[in-house]
């Protein structure tokens, strides 16, 4: 789960951490008021949606010569009339894919004086199971794209979490990043806040970037990024508060609803499986034959009819989705069972596209019979390979 950065800000605020004063506004009318509390004389006014590049970004429908999601403004009059000008349109950057996202709320913060841009970050890292810190002098910038062209860079180590964050770890960043003098102290302390933070609430991924050393030579977080670990937000109250279901795909926040694991993807063979290890392999497979899955769903072991009608309403309701493949490998649950279901949904929401239903494993010839005498035009499948080629034949010809 991903929130917003004025989100991120308040967070890392109650940590102690060094953020600048910052109002967030969802209402045009009321930007005057939030940005005449901040100081000045600078303010900056930043687009939030949850996607970064948002100052290289471009707004659609943009005038010549337009800025993007992050822009600089003088006055009071003037952070306004740039809210104005973002709340409501459609920003499109290299993280939001070419449709875009809609503001539907705009920070104005104070403005900094900028000396460095750094990048910080900590993940949790797979390879060595860790928690794990990346930093890098160059800030400001596509972190992916100066892992590719300039690794030196880029310094990651893991903390080992028996001894947890020690002051050692934030002096090895500090001299990384080349700080001096009294942003040493700063970074050791803003490095073990961060920690405390990141490991208090679950999170999977915390990113600053850029960090940065203001013209008066202090550290200060200038952007965040925080991501959570979806399984463990019930156990943060504070943190599931900030959900904004409005950042969401809609397909894949109705799938949460019904306990499904739905990821959208951009293909056209639409997935029903069980099992996230099968759901993998269905969608090797679909790409093996020439076409792409449009997205991975596993409905679970339990998988009742109310949660296959579901996931067909979920699937049929993707514009992009030609063709379904219905792949279930039945263990405890019945394959008689999922093809009782899969003709209860289809008889429910209807259905323009092929859809081909593999089905193996117990009761796999009463369910086969069920689908056989069902009179609806489903094309049954032998197995995994037969049910894959079934599928793009019947969506590409
Ligand atoms: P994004 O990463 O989505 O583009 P950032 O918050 O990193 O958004 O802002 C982009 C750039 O805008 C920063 O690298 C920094 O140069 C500038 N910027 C952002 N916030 C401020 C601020 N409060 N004061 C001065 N400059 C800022
Ligand atoms: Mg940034």
């Amino acid at each position: 789960m991903n929130i917003h950065e004025y989100q991120a800000k308040a967070l890392l605020r109650d940590y102690g951490a060094p953020v600048s004063d910052g109002r967030v506004v969802f209402k045009a009318e009321d930007a005057k008021t939030a940005a005449g509390e901040l100081d000045g004389p600078l303010w900056v006014v930043k687009a939030q949606i949850h996607a970064g590049g948002r100052g290289k970004g471009s707004f659609k429908e943009a005038s010549a010569g337009e800025k993007g999601g992050v822009r600089l403004a003088k006055s009071v009059e003037e952070a306004a009339e740039e809210t104005a000008r973002m709340l409501g349109r459609t920003l499109v950057t290299h993280q939001t894919g070419p449709v875009g996202k809609q503001v539907n709320r705009v920070y104005i913060e104070d403005g900094s004086g900028i000396e460095r841009e750094l990048y910080l970050a900590l993940l949790v890292d797979r390879q060595s199971s860790r928690i794990s810190f990346v930093c890098s002098t160059e800030g400001g910038m596509d972190i992916e794209e100066v892992a590719a062209s300039t690794p030196e860079k880029i310094l990651s180590f893991p903390v080992d979490p028996a001894t947890g964050y020690q002051g050692f770890h934030g002096r090895r960043i500090a001299f990384m990043l080349g700080l001096e003098g009294a942003q040493v102290k700063q970074c050791v302390k803003l490095m073990g806040q961060l920690y405390q933070l990141f490991t208090d609430k679950d999170m999977e991924m915390l990113e600053i970037n850029p960090l940065i050393v203001t013209d008066s030579g202090d550290l200060k977080c200038l952007d965040a990024k925080m991501g959570f670990d979806g399984n463990a937000v019930y156990r943060h109250g504070d943190i599931a508060a900030l959900r904004d279901e409005t950042e969401e795909d809609p397909k894949e926040l109705a799938a949460s609803k019904y306990d499904l694991n739905y990821i959208a993807l951009d293909g056209e063979i639409g997935c029903m499986v069980n099992g996230a290890g099968l759901a993998m392999a269905t969608m090797d497979i679909i790409k093996l034959y020439g076409a792409e899955p449009a997205n991975f769903l596993d409905v679970g072991g339990g998988a009742t009819t109310e949660k296959v009608t579901e996931a067909f309403k979920i699937i049929t309701s993707d514009p992009n989705v030609k063709g379904i493949l219905v792949n279930i490998f039945g263990g405890i649950m019945r394959c008689d069972v999922i093809a009782e279901g899969v003709i209860a949904a289809v008889k429910e929401v209807g259905l323009q596209v092929p859809l081909v239903v593999r089905l193996e494993g117990t009761n796999v010839e009463k369910g086969k019979e069920i689908i056989a005498n069902s009179g609806l035009n489903v094309i049954a499948a032998e197995n995994l390979k037969d049910g894959a080629e079934k599928i793009v034949k019947a969506v590409k010809g």
